[in-house]
């Protein structure tokens, strides 16, 4: 084995994984903590101290000298606040970790967004320890730091993090889960939501990145005329990956391993620089913290690479943006719910977990759009490279034709025609083999179902998993617990094992699915979502349609979603309300942000550049009437009066976009925005203008072509 493949088997080194646990504590003491992670119970206090003492030694052993509780704060970064292992006794230097330590921190954390639940002179915020997701080790070019992941609450217990929710909507989604297989007649059994999360991104050379203040401060470019050749040849999406990528790649692949993150798949994405990295699928809360941890692997190491990896959904204008695509899916004491099955029996489980989902989606579109929403997002959603605004469901023609056969038999019968096919009876009939082909699947959808499990494609690439998966959870767990509360007042579902149902259990099953299916199968969609027909379409059907950040958050603030919430014990009111004030407050910064950058840079440096420009050729222009040369002379004077339009262009540009950043109104994001898409039309105009040598910003055609 060469010393690269044996990266490959280094795989966890660097977690307190299962292997860590038995080397470094008594045998006691581990099967407790390995009982703790595998039900997700609270930590037995009573070993926090053998534990906490395990942990240290074995992240000493491999060189760290701090630790800190690692948290998801509601910025939508990860957080962190070391520690040293050192402590002085009596003068003497010693190295300790107590069992208290391990379990709860008390980082203050003032400064993080609240939105309204702990003023800074409140009571403090406190992480407490989620040992479902197992403490790592986190290296930096002269030392180590233990990472304990952590849920951070405010003392009154109200969540200020996006990993609690998360925690709860798995918990309400499990006990529906429960409720509903019991009326199958199984046994209850460990449910797992699963989350494969894959990542775009882009990357450019750092040297780039460091002339352009606006991927510095905004992380996508403000201006920029498009290159000559952009995405058209579709050339670069799974082209070779150049060495220099690879190489990176490959060093990204080796530092994830190692901290357990199961990076399986990497390929050249369809814009030119854009890639794709995609780990195999994992239970929901461990990958959604992996996938920050990926997030933050790609940026870091694309440092040592001379690159800077851009994670923003958006950024260069005219070629694709970067998405996330949460593939999410749930099984029950092992096996996928998902999963259409091979006889009738699992083929009833799947069709009620079909239109369980059916119905959340369409019953909260609203929430699902608004738990993607954000400046960054607003580019991507409805641009016709990425899903629509509109949030529609995706099944397939098989399972389209199954879902009429069983919503409407009377019809399916009628028509006696081949194509409607047979009424669907649950319980009976199976279903046909359903295409888990790649190539088949509609790309145009946000959430399609893809062979064995849901594919949602709205969120953007910079989100953190865990808002979106929340409202998912939470939803589908309110479907499956209506659906196995009309099972239950239907009287029908005995102690039978499963296979043995009555027909009764079948029938009133079928009648409520058909009821469900009815009245929600208007948010399936099996069309283009790229056409414009399908937004008619989808007005038509009364599917709600948010096309930006304030519009897709109205639905935070509406009250049968705090009711929601507040019913599956995931989010109380207060909770909503902070994180709608936290996202509105979030948007209108970035904007602002923004808007700021896009007149400085307009401003002080693309201005002194068309200014210098006019003035060499008025120059030129004079020289060439003094001497008494005809020729050039037309040419000169044209530039002249073009650099001059579009300098006035440039200017009152400015002048619109610096007054729209003073207002104080709502609808004043608004303003700004479209003031930064006229001053950005005047500079790209410009950059046509001036002479490549002189522009001061590196162009679209030296920074997305990297090799
Ligand atoms: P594509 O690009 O065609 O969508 P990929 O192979 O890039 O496919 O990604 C598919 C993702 O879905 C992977 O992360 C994979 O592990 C994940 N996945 C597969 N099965 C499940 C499942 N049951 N639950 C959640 N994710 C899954
Ligand atoms: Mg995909």
């Amino acid at each position: 084995m060469t010393e690269e493949t044996k990266a490959a088997t280094d795989f966890g080194a660097d977690v307190f994984g299962e292997d860590a646990i038995k080397t470094y504590l008594s045998k006691d003491t581990a099967k407790k903590l390995q009982a703790t992670i595998r039900e997700g119970k609270p930590l037995d206090p009573s070993i926090a101290g053998e534990v906490a003492h395990g942990i240290r030694h074995w992240a000493m052993d491999r060189g760290a000298t701090h630790y800190t509780h690692w948290f998801l704060p509601m910025t939508g970064s990860t957080a962190e606040k070391h520690d040293s292992f050192l402590e002085l006794k009596d003068g003497e230097p010693i190295m300790q970790f107590s069992g208290k330590n391990l379990i709860v921190g008390e980082p203050d954390a003032s400064s993080f967004p609240s939105g309204g639940i702990r003023s800074t002179f409140e009571a403090r915020g406190y992480t407490a320890w989620d040992p479902t997701s197992p403490a790592f080790i986190k290296r930096h070019s002269n030392g180590a730091t233990l990472c304990i992941p952590t849920a951070f609450c405010a003392y009154t217990g109200e969540s200020l993090d996006k990993k609690t929710p998360l925690l709860r909507s798995m918990q309400a989604l499990d006990k529906s889960l429960k409720r509903l297989m019991g009326l199958f007649g199984r046994d209850e059994a460990h449910s797992a939501c699963t989350l494969g999360a894959e990542q775009e991104y882009f990357l450019i050379d750092k040297e780039y990145w460091k002339k352009r203040p606006d991927l510095v401060l905004t992380g996508r470019t403000l201006f920029g005329a498009p290159s000559a050749k952009g995405q058209q040849l579709e050339d670069h999406y799974f082209g070779t990956i150049p060495d220099r990528i690879l190489s990176f790649m490959n060093d990204v692949e080796r530092e994830l391993w190692r901290l357990g993150i199961p990076a399986k798949t990497r390929h050249n994405e369809v814009a030119p620089a854009q890639f794709e990295l995609a780990p195999q699928f994992e239970e929901l809360n461990l990958a959604s913290d992996h996938n920050m941890i990926v997030m933050d692997t790609l940026r870091n190491v694309a440092e040592k690479h001379g690159l800077k990896c851009l994670l923003h959904e958006k950024p260069y204008a005219g070629v694709n943006g970067s998405g996330k695509h949460n593939n999410w899916s749930v099984s029950y004491g092992g096996k996928n719910l998902l999963d259409p099955g091979s006889n009738p029996h699992e083929n009833a489980v799947f069709l009620t977990m079909l239109c369980a989902i059916i119905e959340a989606v369409d019953k909260h579109a609203d929430l699902l759009r608004a738990s993607v929403a954000g400046a960054g997002n607003d580019h991507r959603l409805g641009a016709n490279e990425a899903p629509p605004a509109v949030i529609s469901l995706y099944v397939g023609d098989q399972l389209a034709e199954v879902l009429d056969r069983l919503a409407e038999p009377k019809k399916a019968e009628d028509k006696k025609s081949k194509a409607a096919g047979e009424p669907m009876k649950i319980g009976v009939d199976t279903l046909p083999q359903i295409p888990k082909d790649a190539t088949d699947r509609n790309r145009t959808s946000p959430f399609a179902f893809t062979g064995n499990k849901f594919e949602f494609r709205a969120p953007g690439s910079s989100v953190c998993c865990s808002g979106p998966m929340t409202v998912l959870n939470t939803i589908v767990a309110e479907a499956v617990d209506r659906i196995a509360g009309e099972l239950e007042k239907a009287k029908v579902a005995g102690k039978a094992k499963p296979g043995e149902h009555t027909a009764a259990f079948h029938n009133a099953l079928q009648k409520i699915l058909q009821t469900s299916l009815k009245e929600h199968k208007r948010v399936v969609f099996n069309g283009n979502g790229y056409e414009a027909e399908w937004m008619d379409e989808a007005k038509k059907r009364g599917l709600p349609n948010a096309p930006d950040t304030p519009s897709a958050l109205k639905a935070l603030a509406k009250k049968e979603n705090y009711a929601l919430f507040e019913k599956y014990g995931v989010m109380t009111k207060r909770e909503l309300e902070s994180r709608h004030e936290i996202f509105l407050e979030e948007y209108s910064k970035k904007v602002r942000i923004e808007g700021a950058c896009a007149r400085d840079i307009a401003s002080e440096m693309v201005l002194p550049a068309a200014k210098a420009e006019y003035l060499e050729t008025a120059k030129a222009y004079e020289i060439a009437t003094q001497v008494g040369v005809s020729c050039g002379t037309t040419a000169l004077h044209d530039s002249l009066v073009e650099l001059g339009s579009g300098m006035d262009a440039l200017k009152a540009g400015i002048a619109k976009l610096d007054e729209a950043l003073g207002g104080v109104t709502p609808a004043a994001e608004a303003d700004i925005l479209s003031s930064m898409q006229a001053l950005r039309t005047a500079v790209d105009s410009l950059e046509r203008r001036v002479s490549a040598a002189r522009w001061p910003l590196p162009k679209y055609r030296d920074m997305l072509f990297l090799y």
